[in-house]
């Protein structure tokens, strides 16, 4: 005889009893989860900002043959080749 257990609180027995609780790996107090979580739930979403580029078209007529071009595209008359 002479041998008796005892038994040993474990460490999440003894984080609990100074109120403390688990948050991920970490123990914290109640008050520190409520704030970790809220600040959870307010992490901004950041959001891709659209752009939206409009490509300016700008139409040319042909002095020459009247073909009609965009002078963006063409720096001459893809018909006949003058210049604008
Ligand atoms: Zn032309």
């Amino acid at each position: 005889m002479g041998f008796f257990k005892k038994k040993k609180k474990s460490f999440e027995e003894e984080q609990m009893a100074k109120g403390l609780v688990k948050y991920g790996d970490e123990w914290i107090t109640p008050a520190e989860k409520y704030r970790r979580e809220r600040l959870g739930a307010n992490v901004p979403v950041i959001r891709e900002k659209e752009t939206i580029v409009t490509k300016e078209i700008v139409k040319m007529r042909c002095k020459y043959c009247g073909t009609v071009f965009n002078i963006a595209e063409n720096d001459k008359c893809p018909h006949c080749g003058a210049p604008p």
